[in-house]
């Protein structure tokens, strides 16, 4: 047959290699992020999707429609919608515990196929191909195993130990619940898609997954500087996932970290400074996304209303991720104070963030001592002095009435007891309107 493989990365490239030596012909396509030539489709009989799975729905999005009629084989490991092949007459997952290098030494090796035209094309004598129906299970294991690696790492597991085959039996009893509940079957976990490619993932002690778990240990900020699978698979399980305990623990570590959270705001503002467009998703597709499956923001910012303060350009994210609350001056109030407690007693926000700014018109009321008509907003101003007290300059009295937002979170009980066990982290931020730089208050 004639076998288009699109990705040219290592696995797509040993994929490719050993259809060539089952006697296929056999063309690489590499561009990932782009549409695709129809030259390249032209002959082909079959294609092999095996890029990046950040840019499988992108890419199946400018698939010309007219070639929807191939077998496509999908190699890339990823939770993904099965409505996204949908438009395809034959679609097939390969998974399973593959490293290129041993691909290409023919080391003996099994894989689990959806597709019958995936045994037909890749079984040898060596590289075993099992086959099962069960696509959402098959995702579903090629995506958590590297979640459960990220820990593994996290705890140092060597893979010769005892404490290593009794997290794999855990993280194993987890995987089959999860795999139910996306829709797949327990079972599949038994094949070698999950057991297997479970047990070589934990182990593989150099891999990114459990390298950045090790990192995460010494430094709970850490952030890896490379893509790692299991972050990404992390961040693409569906939001209202019920977590069983180890996934659960997991998620807290690494993407409700309010620490790493911190710092990947702080990390968007330098990107912000000198930006001229926010690029943050605000799609059709994930407005869906949240309304299906609810907001789980990242955290809770409480800044001051001016048009010029705005959270979501400032740290660079779209929908869902900030749950602000925007009052002049950034004061504090009771009602203020309960939208901070439904964010993270209901949506299990951990980081709270009062940001006050230059040239701040309440702060500069308050400085100023004006006299205000309206009764409303005197009373605010008040609220404002008697937070600066007698600071003269407006830096100083606009980090007094950001510390002072700080302390009037704290004097709620739950939101105090929070704090105190580390659960939740409050930051307290000073934006400068005119360069857009961040600077934390200490
Ligand atoms: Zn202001």
């Amino acid at each position: 047959m004639k076998i288009t493989v699109i990705g040219r990365g290592a696995y797509g490239a040993a994929l490719g290699k050993i259809m060539e030596e089952n006697g296929h012909v056999v063309r690489f396509f590499d561009k990932v992020d782009g549409g695709i030539v129809d030259a390249v489709l032209d002959e082909a009989e079959a294609v092999v999707l095996a890029i990046p799975s950040e840019f499988v729905e992108g890419f199946l999005r400018d698939f010309p429609a007219r070639f929807r009629e191939l077998p496509l084989i999908l190699a890339t490991k990823g939770l993904l919608s099965p409505d996204m092949f949908s438009g395809f007459r034959e679609f097939g997952v390969l998974s399973g515990p593959a490293f290129a290098v041993e691909l290409n030494e023919h080391k003996p090796t099994t894989l689990t196929a959806t597709s019958r035209l995936a045994q037909q094309l890749l079984q040898t004598a060596w590289l075993k191909i099992e086959l099962t129906d069960d696509a959402k299970g098959v995702m579903a294991c090629g995506t958590l195993k590297n979640i459960y690696a990220i820990e593994a790492g996290f705890r140092g597991l060597e893979p010769d130990t005892p404490a290593f085959a009794e997290y794999i039996q855990t993280a194993l009893v987890e995987m089959k619940n999860i795999i139910q509940w996306l829709g797949g079957r327990a079972k599949t976990a038994d094949l070698a898609c999950g057991i297997l490619d479970l047990v070589l993932t934990c182990g593989s002690t150099k891999s990114r997954n459990y390298q950045f778990g090790r990192q995460l240990a010494k430094n709970p900020a850490h952030l890896p500087s490379v893509t790692t699978e299991g972050l990404t698979a992390l961040q693409s399980l569906p939001k209202n996932l019920p977590k069983p305990p180890l996934l659960s623990d997991i998620f807290q570590k690494v993407v409700n970290n309010p620490d790493a959270i911190f710092e990947q705001l702080l990390k968007a503002n330098e990107r912000y400074q000198d930006t001229t467009q926010n690029d943050a998703d605000i799609s059709r597709t994930l407005r869906t996304k949240l309304f299906r499956e609810g907001q789980h923001p990242c955290a809770v910012i409480v800044t001051c209303a001016d048009s010029r303060v705005v959270p979501e350009d400032i740290f660079m994210v779209g929908l869902g991720q900030l749950f602000t609350i925007r009052t002049a001056g950034n004061v504090i109030g009771e009602v203020e104070r309960a939208s901070i407690e439904y964010a993270v007693l209901h949506l299990g926000v951990r980081l709270v963030i009062v940001m006050g700014h230059s040239g701040c018109g309440a702060v500069g009321a308050a400085l100023e001592h004006n006299h205000e008509t309206s009764q409303d907003l005197s009373k605010l101003i008040g609220v404002i002095a008697s937070h600066i007290g007698n600071a003269t300059d407006e830096p100083t009295a606009v980090k007094r009435n950001i510390m002072a937002g700080a302390e009037a979170i704290t004097s709620d009980a739950s939101l105090a007891q929070l704090i105190q066990k580390h659960q939740v982290k409050i930051a307290k931020l000073y934006y400068d309107t005119q360069s857009g730089m961040i600077e934390v208050v200490a």
